[in-house]
């Protein structure tokens, strides 16, 4: 076991979880090297939510004056059929901002640029006393291979370079390689939901309601146009039952293909939609998979974000399960810097309440949300009809709350107060 004041810490994934975790961990005085396989930060997808415990891991973090200069303004969402009526609506301040739509919402994008931000203004302040930044950020790099023993973990990188590290955090999304070398194949700890979802950016059709998500339901899939941070532009959000094909994983031309085959023909901005999906450069398409990792430890080998915990994109949690997780990761890290492999069992025992409520999709499944038939796709247009109405509110309203995690707190961590101290410095 090492004696080590302050461990080394390799953060593999530079999404929101990865660059999070990074944050508080230089806060924290801890060495930590972050990489990254794109060449470059990832900036896209679509409005992220934030509410109950990711709002105050935000706040901890010193993130949410960020957040709010990039706030969406967005007033709830509304089911439109084929010609563009509304015929259900969840209005933000109905649901006290716990709905479908939060109170806090950020486009995925700004939330990156937020974090880094704050990353590189940590980054400046903590040096070693060599005056050696503890931030190495590097993109364009990614694990080969990982062996580890009782103190370490030696890594090998695709750039070539070798090194060891006290502890190695996997934070590469549901595909995680991480989690293969350490933990064993993504069938094991990955369950497909039975379909797909796809984001991207397009121009904003001209007769939108302003500032409403806006989304039609059709056999087997659901369309969503959502507000961007710029006006002229809106988010398309795809849910497309189909059965898992791995073959889909890197092909683009047959991802769209399915996206074509669920919504062509659908009527309102289905077109408009499909003509603006192939010109798009921030196409995003992957199967919706659940990931259960019931042991987030093995070994000094964790894991933080989809790459341990998710519940796909159905919940809208997997932000706010990346920010809690990496906020408890460095909180019980910074507590016990010399002893890792307990500050990640800390962790992992903190957190598992709050991920399997947070895991939970408020609708089900996506069999009962997007059923194929015509017919059960009208019942289910009706159901929506009443769930909606004024005298069901209060019910959705708990039904929201308890699926979404609002009502839950802060995972109690052995250092909150020692982390308080660092993100307010
Ligand atoms: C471009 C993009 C767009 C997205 N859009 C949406 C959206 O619209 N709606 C939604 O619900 N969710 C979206 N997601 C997923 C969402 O970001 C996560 O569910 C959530 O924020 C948890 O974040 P994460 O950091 O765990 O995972 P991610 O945000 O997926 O970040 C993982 C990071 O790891 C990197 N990576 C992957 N493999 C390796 C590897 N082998 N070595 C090193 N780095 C690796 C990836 O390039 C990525 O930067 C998107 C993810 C990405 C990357």
């Amino acid at each position: 076991m090492t004696t080590r004041p302050t461990p080394h810490v390799l953060v593999s994934g530079a999404g929101i979880a990865g660059t999070a975790l990074a944050l508080q961990l230089i806060r924290s005085g801890i060495r930590t090297t972050v990489i990254e396989r794109a060449a470059a930060p990832r900036p896209g997808g679509q409005a992220v939510d934030l509410r109950g415990p990711s709002r105050e891991a935000a706040e901890r973090m010193g993130l949410m004056p960020g957040i709010t200069r990039h706030q969406l303004q967005e007033e709830g969402l509304i089911y439109v059929d084929a010609h563009g009526r509304g015929y259900g609506r969840m209005a933000m301040e109905d649901f006290d901002g716990q709905g479908a739509v939060a109170e806090i919402e950020i486009t995925r994008g700004d939330l990156v640029e937020v974090i880094a931000e704050a990353l590189a203004e940590a980054s400046a302040l903590a040096v070693d006393e060599a005056g050696e930044p503890l931030l190495d950020l590097r993109y364009d790099d990614a694990i080969a291979s990982l062996t580890q023993d009782a103190d370490g973990v030696d890594i090998r990188f695709t750039s070539g370079r070798s090194r060891r590290f006290d502890l190695v955090v996997g934070a590469d999304g549901v595909h995680s390689a991480t989690r293969r070398l350490a933990f064993g194949p993504e069938e094991r700890y990955a369950t497909p939901l039975g379909g797909y979802g796809a984001f991207f950016t397009m121009p904003s059709p001209a007769d939108l309601e302003p500032d409403w998500f806006s989304m039609r339901l059709v056999p087997g899939a659901m369309l969503g146009i959502r507000p961007d941070a710029d006006p002229a532009t809106s988010k398309a959000i795809l849910t497309v039952r189909g059965p898992h094909d791995p073959s889909l994983r890197r092909d683009r031309a047959a991802q769209q293909e399915v996206v074509r085959q669920a919504i062509q023909g659908a009527g309102w901005h289905a077109d408009a939609v499909l003509a603006a999906m192939e010109e798009a450069d921030d196409f995003y398409f992957d199967e919706l998979v659940r990931v259960d990792v019931p042991d987030l430890a093995a070994g000094r080998v964790t894991l933080v974000g989809d790459a341990g915990y998710s519940g796909s994109p159905l919940t809208g949690m997997g932000t706010a399960m990346a920010l809690v997780g990496a906020y408890v990761l460095a909180a019980e890290l910074a507590a016990t810097p010399g002893d890792p492999a307990a500050a990640i069992a800390r962790y992992g025992a903190a957190i598992a309440p709050f991920l399997e409520q947070a895991k939970k999709i408020p609708g089900g499944s996506l069999s009962t949300m997007l059923p194929r038939t015509k017919l059960l796709s009208a019942l289910s247009k009706a159901n929506v009809k009443v769930m909606l109405s004024r005298p069901l509110r209060p019910l959705m309203k708990r039904m929201f709350l308890a699926g979404q995690g609002a009502e839950l707190d802060l995972p109690a961590t052995s250092a909150d107060a020692a982390l308080d101290r660092v993100s307010a410095a």
